[in-house]
């Protein structure tokens, strides 16, 4: 299932211009050889069955011997040739062949002269010439036919000697020629043979890298996307037809921006490139770790381990994994990863499907449980059907009519008067009535309509502050995708131009999660507002996990204390001494500070004595339509004084 890297053959062929390889062409004549043998064992029979058919030549028994022996050690050379040789076994081979030809046709004018049988001795020359793969070998059967041809010569009919030595001589010619062009030819076959394999070798290797390159990511070396979805494709096709699940793991780190952005690009890649083991080492052979981009990546996981608690076990090797320090060069760095897991044993979904639903439970880890794994249950489904009702009508409705913006006052406690608004967006859909602005944010920013929806709510908040008296301020809410673009950031401040009200009565607020994407564009957009003469608040401060790194960095004038702190402030002596803490870090700065989510008197007793100046809240006043902003302002607020028993935790054992 893992994708490697191409294999190269590792078989030597020579480049071209080489000189082949010796073994090449002796092996060549192998077929050559065989060929051969056949012809000479054929040859041997036939002489054979003439011989014991019509005896009677002197010498008869030797001759039956030696043919016989000869037949049958051409059948065994035969054989021996039915496998393939080495160039050293086929030399000998075909040199035992050629002896054997040799052998009987001296035993027989040894035995029995004829000299019109001297032409054997001759015409063994090409012969052997033709059987033999080596230079050396033909050298020395053709001079031993020739030596054969002069001795017979000699002893048996000398007159002739002359006449004989131009015969060998002719003999030699031809088996000169005939090994040179039998050479020539197996030369080329060769030749063209090697060339072939080494094209087809390059071919092969050149094809594996192209499908590496396509296939792999080039920085971790993990399959690409386009290999994880071609893996999650088959494995759906593989559930459909023979009913195998697999598991689906979505992993996202938390945090890579930051690193990214403080440590630099090459340790962002050595970090991801730490990822990708890490998940390779959890994938073992049973899965498939792959990287679609950036700091995501994904697993699919083979069937053995499709039950609930062995998947999350799986989840949890892979928290467990990612959490460990990553040592980028000179650096230590801390990291997590989110995983969203998917049991994937319904047939009936398709690989959008299956995506979404892992996407889902990923960003149900990221969303609240940061560095876990979630495994995708029944109530995230219902979540994500509500979610996907929610960006179907989003995508439909009508923003003018549909949206509109509520006002919720901030108090200075010190003036006692209210000093400004915050606007909060509504929307009242006809499919799905009221809809929360935690949940259509969150769905605009998904489907990418968060910007043009920004500008909407601006210019209605805008044109509501038309009518409010010159030293209210209003507070707008900026999504993290509005402060990605500087485009959309100077589409913003371009409204607020066209508006004509002057800059420094508007202020927007952004949360931490905005400078948690991209915090050097965040920095900029922020930089950019901040020359237009805005002001900046840290919207929902004490909520994000390295608030203190960004009020370092920032040029932001306010921080907006998270209401979770106030509600519990009460109860809980840590939201209380958060809540102190947080307002003398605020005074320490030079920073405003507005305290969110005031709903009692007792909380605002409180933080009074705590030295806070600005309070937003449902006591002072709860979000309100732009029609009832003015007679919200003529009607006085009525605070009671503070009670004596009214006293927070961490005070009350002090009393005490
Ligand atoms: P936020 O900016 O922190 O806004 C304050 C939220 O607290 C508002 O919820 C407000 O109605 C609520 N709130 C105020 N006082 C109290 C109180 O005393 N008790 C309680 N329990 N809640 C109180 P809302 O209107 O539901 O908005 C939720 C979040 O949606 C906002 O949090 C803000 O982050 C976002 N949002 C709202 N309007 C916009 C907008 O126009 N653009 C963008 N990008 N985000 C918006
Ligand atoms: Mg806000
Ligand atoms: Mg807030």
């Amino acid at each position: 299932m893992r994708l490697s890297g191409p294999k190269i053959s590792t078989r030597s062929t020579p480049a071209p211009g080489q000189s082949l390889q010796h073994g090449e062409i002796t092996i060549a004549y192998q077929p050559i050889l065989r060929g051969g043998s056949i012809a000479i064992m054929c040859y041997f029979l036939f002489d054979l069955v003439t011989r014991l058919a019509f005896p009677g030549e002197s010498h008869h028994g030797v001759m039956v011997l030696a043919v016989s022996f000869a037949a049958l050690t051409s059948i065994s050379v035969r054989l021996y040739l039915c496998r393939t040789r080495s160039a050293g076994q086929l030399e000998v081979a075909g040199s035992i062949l050629c002896l054997s030809l040799f052998a009987n046709s001296n035993l027989q004018q040894v035995l029995y002269f004829q000299d019109e049988n001297l032409l054997y001795s001759v015409l063994m020359m090409p012969i052997f010439a033709a059987l033999l793969p080596s230079r050396r070998t033909i050298a020395v059967a053709t001079l031993l036919c020739f030596a054969s041809l002069v001795i017979l010569v000699q002893s048996n009919i000398p007159a002739r000697m002359s006449d004989y030595i131009w015969i060998g001589f002719s003999g030699i010619a031809a088996g000169v020629a005939i090994s040179l062009i039998l050479r020539n030819a197996v030369l080329n076959s060769v030749k063209a043979r090697l060339d072939a394999i080494r094209d087809r070798e390059t071919a092969e290797a050149l094809a594996a890298e192209t499908r590496h390159l396509a296939e792999c990511d080039a920085l971790t070396n993990l399959p690409n996307r386009r290999s994880f979805f071609t893996e999650l494709e088959s494995r759906l096709e593989r559930l459909r037809r023979h009913g195998e699940p697999f598991v689906l793991g979505l992993v996202d780190l938390d945090g890579f921006k930051p690193v990214n952005d403080t440590y630099g690009h090459a340790a962002g890649d050595e970090m991801l490139k730490q990822v990708a083991e890490r998940l390779r080492t959890v994938a073992g052979d049973t899965a498939m770790p792959a990287r679609l981009g950036g700091d995501e990546f994904a697993l699919i996981a083979s069937a053995p381990c499709t039950r609930s608690e062995t998947v999350l076990q799986l989840g949890h090797r892979i928290e467990a994994q990612l959490s460990r320090p990553y040592e980028l060069g000179e650096y230590t760095c801390k990291g997590s990863g989110s995983v969203g897991l998917l049991i994937c044993n319904d047939p009936d979904l398709s690989t959008h499907d299956v995506m979404e639903r892992a996407d889902h439970a990923l960003y149900f880890a990221k969303r609240a449980l940061q560095g876990k794994a979630v495994l995708f249950n029944a109530a995230l489904e219902h979540e994500m059907m509500a979610s996907s009702q929610v960006d179907k009508a989003l995508r439909r409705c009508n923003y003018e009519t549909e949206f509109t913006v509520k006002f919720q006052p901030q108090y200075d406690l010190i003036k006692s008067r209210v000093i400004g608004f915050e606007a909060l967006a509504r929307w009242d859909s006809p499919e799905l009535g009221t809809v929360s602005p935690d949940v259509f944010i969150q769905a605009a920013e998904r489907a990418g309509m968060i910007r043009p929806l920004t500008q909407v709510l601006l210019t209605k908040a805008l044109t509501a502050m038309k009518d409010w008296p010159d030293d209210l301020t209003l507070s707008f809410n900026l999504s993290a995708h509005d402060l990605m673009s500087p485009q959309a950031m100077e589409s913003v401040l371009q409204t607020v131009r066209d508006s004509g009200l002057p800059t420094k009565r508007i202020e927007f607020e952004i949360t931490e999660t905005a400078m948690m994407s991209d915090f050097n564009q965040a920095r900029r957009a922020i930089d950019q507002i901040s020359k237009a003469g805005h002001s900046v608040a840290l919207d929902d401060f004490g909520v994000g996990y390295s608030s203190l790194q960004y009020l370092q960095q920032l040029p932001v004038s306010k921080l907006k204390i998270d209401r979770s702190f106030v509600s519990q402030m009460l109860e809980d002596s840590s939201s209380f001494k958060i809540v102190r803490t947080m307002l003398s870090l605020s005074q320490t700065l030079g920073l405003g500070c507005v305290i969110e989510g005031v709903e009692t008197e007792a909380q605002m007793h409180i933080l009074r004595t705590l030295g806070a100046r600005h309070v937003q809240g449902y006591l002072i006043g709860e979000p309100m339509t732009a029609d009832a902003v003015l007679p919200h302002l003529s009607s006085p607020l009525k605070i009671g004084r503070p009670r004596p028993d009214i006293c927070p935790p961490g005070l009350r054992k002090a009393r005490a």
